[in-house]
């Protein structure tokens, strides 16, 4: 009973804004009063002015604060035509009321249009957008294959110059400062591009008799030096096999410019790179 009060109920302090008065209602708002979507502000507006009036003359306006006062005046102002009728027309509500009402449905009908347009956009960008994201998913998905198939196919290992031939073998004794050369020796000229042998990560450092040098570690721990450098083009970070990584030179202790190569597993003690990159299908010979 508290949301149909009447207008003879002395007390109006509990009389809630947003309620309809149940004699506020005539033949046209039966027509509609069944549904529960039309108990808004819609409905409310037919009477606007004895809405706006319940509301102001309540002893409670101040209790229900600012809220009241906005729903207020947006009742009177959501159908002006209730508000000002035209000074010749009749001023019977009856007359009025069935225009309201006509307008009432011509806007709902044109909002029900806007509705089902939206909708059709809405529906026509989001099918538009699926297409693009399973466009986008099969891209993905071949650049994935792809990328994985040229990392298959990408070389893994790599002779650490082109230049064939070398001029020290491991385990020569009397080379430079080693009682027995612990790597292998390439002749080449000053400068010449010095590549990673592995993929792997990077340190540099000097080194009285190895002069500039880079060690490279691979992912298995195995480390391949690079000595007797003119320079390095990394000092750190991670690289592919094949990457030039420094250009050789004549630092340290060396006895003209060229590259000495060592491979040690696992950073222990060094092998013989010759067997070493020939198990790996590499012919520095
Ligand atoms: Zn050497």
């Amino acid at each position: 009973m508290r949301e149909e009060p009447r207008y003879d109920q002395a007390d109006t302090a509990d009389i809630p804004v947003t309620a309809v008065p149940a004699d506020d209602a005539d033949a046209d708002e039966d027509a509609t009063a069944g549904r529960p979507q039309r108990r808004g502000g819609r409905r409310r507006s037919a009477r606007p002015r004895r809405s706006a009036f319940l509301s102001v003359a309540a002893p409670s306006l101040a209790v229900l604060g600012v809220t009241a006062v906005a729903t207020a005046a947006t009742v009177n102002e959501s159908e002006p035509v209730n508000e000002t009728p035209a000074p010749v027309a009749a001023p019977d509500p009856a007359d009025v009321r069935p225009v309201a009402a006509n307008q009432r449905l011509d806007s709902q009908l044109a909002g029900l249009t806007e509705a089902v347009d939206d909708y059709s956009d809405r529906a026509s960008r989001t099918q538009g957008r699926i297409d693009l994201e399973a466009q986008q998913e099969a891209e993905a998905e071949a650049a994935a294959a792809a990328a994985a198939a040229a990392e298959a196919a990408r070389p893994k290992f790599f002779l650490p110059v082109e230049q064939r031939g070398l001029s020290a073998t491991f385990g020569q004794s009397g080379i430079n400062w080693m009682s027995t050369h612990t790597g292998i020796d390439f002749p080449v000229s000053y400068g010449t591009s010095v590549r990673a042998a592995t993929d792997g990560t990077i340190s540099t450092q000097f080194h009285p008799s190895y002069g500039t040098m880079a060690i490279l570690t691979a992912p298995d721990g195995t480390e391949t030096w690079y000595a007797h450098l003119d320079s390095t083009i990394f000092t750190s970070g991670t690289v592919q096999a094949g990457t030039v990584i420094a250009y050789s030179g004549n630092s340290g202790t060396s006895t003209g410019p060229h590259l000495h190569f060592e491979v040690r597993p696992g950073g222990g003690s060094p092998v013989d790179p010759l067997a070493w990159l020939r198990g790996k299908g590499l012919e520095p010979t």
